[in-house]
């Protein structure tokens, strides 16, 4: 399955959940994850959709290390299937 199909999958099953799911176009930065989802009780994640078997570009790898580094948690997700349980993950804790 395409990126961009797996994207909007990803956007109404956020929205479904009641959460918002904005897409990140940073002018100032590269690689930076392409949505940052945002959940009840201000639960935030980040997401760097992928086309079914690609894997981020080493740019992208480096922008998730450093979110996370700073406690962020940061997802790849290139299978529909992994859409439920991002979204639980970033519900949890
Ligand atoms: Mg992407």
């Amino acid at each position: 399955m395409l990126e961009k199909n797996i994207e909007k999958k990803l956007v109404k099953a956020v929205k479904d959940k009641g959460g918002l799911c904005l897409k990140l176009n940073s002018l100032s930065m590269i690689g930076i994850p392409d949505r940052l989802i945002l959940m009840n009780k201000g639960k935030i994640g980040f997401v760097e959709l992928k086309q079914k078997g690609l894997k981020p570009r080493p740019i992208q790898i480096r922008r998730i290390k450093d979110l996370r580094k700073l406690g962020f948690k940061c997802f790849v997700i290139d299978d529909v299937e992994r859409i439920g349980g991002v979204i639980d993950e970033i519900c949890s804790t």
